[in-house]
């Protein structure tokens, strides 16, 4: 078994390993709040569209946008795990349909995903993860569109994967699978932290890792599924939790 050495003990507590050495992190919702930003970007992306597709945007409004990424992700099961896809294709249809030149679609995508990266960590994340990016390889599993070099944690991961990298988004195991293959460690070193029950925690115990749910919201644990093993309310705990795991 790979042992990791704490760097950042006490000389006498420097003997010490913790059994992890992957820590895989979830971000909307984990490690920043999505809402606002993803509602930003689509109204720049909008204000961009007036300009460049009047016709398209004379007919839709942010709401009718929506409801058609809905639609076409039920259509096309092919590209459902990729929001970017989704996103692409939804306007490259809605453009051809309103006369507008459908090339349009990449470049608005191109403004959209910009703006999706202008994300304000919480509080609790940068501190904590300079730390445990001394000791543990980080890397960042979304099923977003938000790219992490584009934003302020990009020194903090180690590598990161999306659905579009791994072929499927969570909670299918592709993207926890890769993980542990890229940091070339064994499920039982690698511990997931993340908001959504099914796509991160029970997916990730599933492939063998070990979980840690952050419930910043104070939600309830959906009573159909098996209780988790940690939770966390921020990286403070997490920072914690993590110490405990070390054996002396
Ligand atoms: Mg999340």
């Amino acid at each position: 078994m790979v042992m990791t050495q704490l760097t950042n003990l006490s000389p006498r507590e420097s003997k010490t390993v913790s059994p992890l050495t992957l820590i895989t992190l979830d971000l909307d919702e984990t490690v920043w709040p999505s809402e606002s930003v993803l509602k930003k970007a689509e109204e720049i992306q909008f204000k961009w569209l007036q300009q460049r597709a009047p016709r398209l945007t004379a007919s839709h409004d942010l709401d009718s946008l929506r409801a058609h990424r809905r639609l076409i992700r039920e259509q096309y099961a092919e590209i459902a795990y990729d929001l970017t896809a989704v996103r692409t294709t939804s306007l490259r249809l809605l453009l051809k349909e309103s006369d507008d030149s459908p090339d349009l679609a990449e470049e608005a995508i191109g403004v959209f995903l910009e703006a999706r990266n202008w994300v304000t960590p919480y509080a609790d994340v940068p501190p904590v993860l300079e730390k445990l990016a001394r000791t543990y390889r980080l890397a960042s599993l979304t099923n977003g569109n938000a790219d992490v070099q584009c934003t302020p944690l990009k020194a903090h991961f180690h590598f990161s994967l999306t659905p579009c990298i791994a072929g499927a988004a969570k909670p299918a195991p592709d993207m926890f699978q890769q993980a542990l293959e890229q940091a070339g460690v064994e499920p039982h070193q690698a511990v997931h932290i993340g908001d959504h029950p099914e796509c991160d925690v029970i997916a990730a115990q599933q492939v063998g890792m070990r979980a840690v749910w952050i419930n910043r919201r104070e939600a309830p644990w959906p009573a159909d599924l098996p209780p988790p093993e940690v939770i966390i309310k921020d990286f403070h705990e997490l920072e914690r939790w993590l110490f405990q795991q070390i054996k002396i």
